[in-house]
């Protein structure tokens, strides 16, 4: 069943709204493996909701509207919707009764206008709405099958969740399955060459899509069951990651500060952080995670030149000969942070975030990180785009950071033992 969401809404032509209906309802209809092959947008004007409808009803089986059935005026779908059949509204007792209850529960007069939203197109179902006063209708009309639904993102949900989720899983006979592998430090254009043959396949489909300066490989497999879509997931999963896997580092939610912690816990290892550029970032993604008091002991921001030496105890000397923005200096703050806190591992790391401060040698964007363990000292230069905004700068560090500590981490257990 081929499916088209028509969001009804100016304020999401003007922009002022995100169309998180859209992707809230592709989410679900895969779920159910249901494709969805067109998204479209039209304003709270009764001849383009006709026109979006009649375009849609060309090219899908299924179509969901979305917005455009409050009481205001310019709330129009639903009569919009029935104009376009030649079919009529009519009123519904049980659902003005809901409206009036909704109201009243709440000790509010029932607004005149209100009464519009009990008035549905002929031979439709009533979906009802437990969270607002506008219920929706699943609508089977010409062979199709048209479902209105409100606007409101959480009044759209809860009607999805309860009514609509089930209803759908009866007109599909498959399943649709996605994961994302996640990877860092390759870049895009070598993912695709390593996986080009995977990528011209129809069923899994594999695409890489960069996300957050990184790449992502998406597997979606399509199959009667689930543990069917899992195992040809599994299957391409295997391919990729034998080509690739050096680089790769977690899966669909996972984050670096999880997978960085986890491994962090399971090797009874600790962390120290000392922090320059990236002021506390990488120490707040740390303890983002629930535990992380298991494994991290100090995290200190050392901000100025004093606090680096008089804090952290790094050398005046090696600031005056190579500045704070240097090798020498990163790997010094790794080795304090780490000795005066007893960790196991010390993370330093100093940077230009900009968009001032840069020169021809050191320009912005240049972020050294030092890594440091009994064994161990290395630093890291990494250098990022001087163009980005000094938030994603940071941020981008911050990445860095912890990809590095992650493989920091690997790497102990093979010289400790
Ligand atoms: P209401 O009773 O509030 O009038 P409605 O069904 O008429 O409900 P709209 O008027 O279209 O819905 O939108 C109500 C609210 O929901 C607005 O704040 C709007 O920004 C938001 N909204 C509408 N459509 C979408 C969408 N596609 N994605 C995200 N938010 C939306
Ligand atoms: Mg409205």
């Amino acid at each position: 069943m081929n499916t088209e969401i028509l969001c009804v809404g100016t304020e999401l032509l003007l922009g002022d709204t995100v169309n998180t209906n859209a992707s809230y309802i592709c989410l679900k209809l895969a779920e159910v493996g249901i494709d969805c092959f067109y998204h479209s947008v039209v304003g709270d004007n009764s001849e383009k909701i006709k026109s979006g409808l009649d375009i849609a009803l060309k090219r899908a089986d299924l179509i969901i509207i979305t917005g455009g059935l409050g009481p205001t005026d310019d709330d129009i779908t639903m009569q919009s919707a029935a104009d376009y059949f030649s079919k009529d509204l009519v009123f519904n007792e049980d659902a003005y009764q809901k409206v009036r209850e909704f109201f009243e529960s709440r000790n509010r007069k029932v607004p005149q206008k209100a009464k519009k939203q009990a008035y549905f197109p002929e031979g439709a179902e009533i979906i009802p709405n437990f969270t607002g006063t506008a219920p929706g209708v699943f609508w089977k009309i010409n062979g199709k099958i048209l479902i209105i639904l409100p606007g409101v993102p959480d009044e759209l949900y809860k009607m999805w969740e309860t009514s609509i989720q089930e209803k759908l899983r009866s007109f599909s006979d498959s399943v649709l399955i996605k994961r994302f592998l996640k990877f860092f430090g390759i870049p895009e254009g070598t993912v695709g060459e390593k996986i080009k043959d995977l990528m011209a396949l129809e069923n899994p489909t594999v695409a890489p899509l960069v996300s957050d300066g990184q790449v992502n490989v998406r597997i979606v497999a399509k199959a009667a069951t689930v543990q069917q879509a899992e195992s040809s997931i599994k299957n391409i999963e295997k391919q990729v990651l034998q080509r690739i896997g050096e680089f790769f580092w977690g899966y669909d939610n996972d984050s670096l500060e999880k997978v960085v912690g986890q491994a962090l816990a399971q090797k009874k290892l600790s962390v120290s952080v000392a922090e320059s550029c990236t002021g506390g970032l990488i120490s707040s993604r740390l303890t983002d995670i629930s535990g992380s008091s298991s494994y991290i002991k100090l995290n200190l921001t050392t901000y100025s030149n004093e606090a680096k030496i008089n804090t952290l105890k790094v050398n005046p000397e090696l600031i005056d000969k190579y500045g704070a923005v240097s090798e020498p200096v990163a790997r010094e703050m790794a080795e304090n942070v780490r000795k005066y806190s007893k960790t196991d591992i010390g993370l330093g790391v100093t940077g230009i975030a900009g968009p001032a401060g840069g020169t021809p040698e050191k320009p912005v964007g240049l972020v050294y990180i030092g890594l440091s363990d009994k064994d161990r000292a290395v630093v890291h230069r990494v250098n990022i785009n001087p163009e980005f905004e000094r938030k994603v700068v940071k941020h981008r560090a911050s990445q860095y950071a912890l990809n590095f500590l992650r493989l920091f981490i690997t790497e102990f257990q093979n010289i400790s033992g």
